[in-house]
């Protein structure tokens, strides 16, 4: 006889070891497990559907269906299912692609070479700024600077500029790393801080931290240039303009981290266009394929390029890379996503049903559980408070964002919880509708808490 069949939630907690994901509701509510997906709709094996508010972790920017990364994929996969770009190899789509983003990189950029995920983009781009400066006879500049609740990613070095407490629990960040205060001034503007007084204080912060680590020991600084899963932080007007000339000025690259602003997600082509970022190094990654295949990019100045180029002399080389970097059918759907965004209105698309999402969160900032309504383009963020006067953070006892997820989640919407704040981040395709219909849901939830505690009080 056959084993009564076991349910997928059951299979997969007897199987699979998750990462990033909260273990006591995870223990609570179990696994969802989904099935397949259509438009900006998911839906799992036991037929639920969902909006995906985070596009999957902010990646699936083209939703689920979209045929013709499909199409081009299954051609690639027929002419040439695979190639690398090591000794000197190459294939057709991988030049294209490289082509295609300097063609539209935020600022000139002269050469580009290719990762499999965000992480890998910035963990290489650590080794090709130490080599840079090593080869350049400046072996002490290896320190790198970062700033709280920014996130570069999991692999060793990107998991340390990542600012966040957790990283302790590797026994991260190493020595390298400098980490300056976040600029979210909500959050961190002292009591009666304007924003240019605040603005002021983190490029003076920056500027004294540059001089006591000893400016001939920074290698590079890492910025994206709207946190995201810090929280989605836009930073205050003029931040960028304020601090570029002062790392300027100690001869010390930017690293823009453009993995979830990248192709669209704050309704320009890049994040560094909407917060004027002008950046040495652009790593991308998520929407720069739709989420159809792991792919990542960094792409190099001129002045970079040639200064690593020539410290790569010494070597012979570059003597780093990844076996499916640059992968034919990964840039073949690079190149339709890529595409599809800037030729097929998508762009146009974040940009006014974006409007009307920030529009939607503003509303939602009126309500009493909530501190900020964030964002810009179609990223977003709330924050929860138990007093909106003094700003008192949610008790984590309330675990008020996970409360909200779950919430959104029994209304059939995907949701991102973060502490005491909910992030959002919807695919690019979403409709005025669907905008609308996720905002009124956040509501009925803020409202349906609200009334909660009035009655706990009273
Ligand atoms: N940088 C940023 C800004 C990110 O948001 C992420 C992932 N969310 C990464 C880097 C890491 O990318 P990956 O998970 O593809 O390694």
């Amino acid at each position: 006889m056959n084993a009564p069949a076991q349910s997928w939630e059951r299979r997969e907690i007897g199987s699979f070891f998750h990462t990033f994901t909260d273990l006591p509701s995870l223990r609570e509510a179990g696994p969802v497990v989904f099935a397949r997906g259509e438009g900006a709709y998911v839906q799992d094996t036991a037929g639920r559907r969902y909006f995906e508010a985070n596009s999957g972790l902010w990646n699936m920017t083209l939703g689920f269906s979209e045929a013709r990364l499909a199409e081009v994929a299954r051609r690639q996969y027929a002419a040439l299912p695979g190639y690398h770009t090591f000794f000197g190899r190459n294939s057709g789509p991988t030049v294209e692609l490289a082509e295609r983003m300097l063609a539209l990189a935020p600022v000139p950029m002269s050469r580009v070479f290719f990762t499999n995920s965000g992480s890998e983009a910035n963990e290489s781009v650590v080794k090709l700024l130490w080599l840079m400066w090593a080869g350049e006879g400046q072996p002490r500049r290896r320190k790198l600077i970062t700033r709280r609740n920014a996130y570069h990613g999991a692999t060793v070095m990107a998991s340390s500029l990542t600012g966040k407490d957790y990283v302790g629990a590797f026994g991260l960040p190493g020595p390298e790393i400098v980490t300056l205060g976040c600029p979210h001034a909500w959050r961190c503007a002292a009591p009666g801080e304007d924003e240019t007084a605040f603005v002021r204080r983190l490029a003076a912060e920056l500027e004294a931290t540059i001089r006591a680590e000893g400016p001939d020991t920074i290698a590079g600084m890492f910025a994206e240039p709207v946190m995201g899963a810090g929280g989605v932080i836009v930073p205050p007007a003029g931040y960028f303009a304020a601090i570029q000339p002062i790392l300027r000025g100690h001869g010390i690259p930017l690293v823009a981290d453009e993995v979830i602003c990248g192709f669209g997600r704050t309704g320009e082509l890049w994040g560094s266009l909407a917060v004027g970022l002008l950046p040495d190094i652009v790593v991308a990654s998520k929407s720069m394929s739709a989420g159809y295949f792991p792919m990542g990019a960094v792409m190099l100045s001129p002045e970079i390029d040639r200064r690593v180029t020539a410290a790569c002399e010494a070597w012979e080389e570059f003597p780093h890379g990844f076996t499916t970097g640059g992968h034919p059918v990964g840039c073949a759907i690079s190149l339709e996503a890529i595409r599809i965004i800037t030729e097929d209105g998508i762009l146009e698309n974040v940009r006014s049903v974006g409007a009307r999402f920030q529009e939607g969160l503003r509303t939602l900032a009126r309500h009493p559980l909530v501190g900020e309504a964030r964002g810009i383009g179609l990223m977003g963020a709330l924050e929860m408070v138990s007093d909106k006067e003094t700003r008192a953070p949610c008790p984590g006892e309330w675990r008020i964002g996970e409360r909200i997820a779950r919430m959104a989640g029994e209304r059939g919407m995907i949701i991102r919880p973060l502490g005491s704040s909910v992030v959002l981040a919807p695919p690019f395709i979403s409709s005025a509708q669907q905008i609308d219909d996720l905002v009124g849901v956040l509501g009925a939830i803020l409202d349906e808490i609200e009334a909660g505690r009035g009655r706990q009080a009273a």
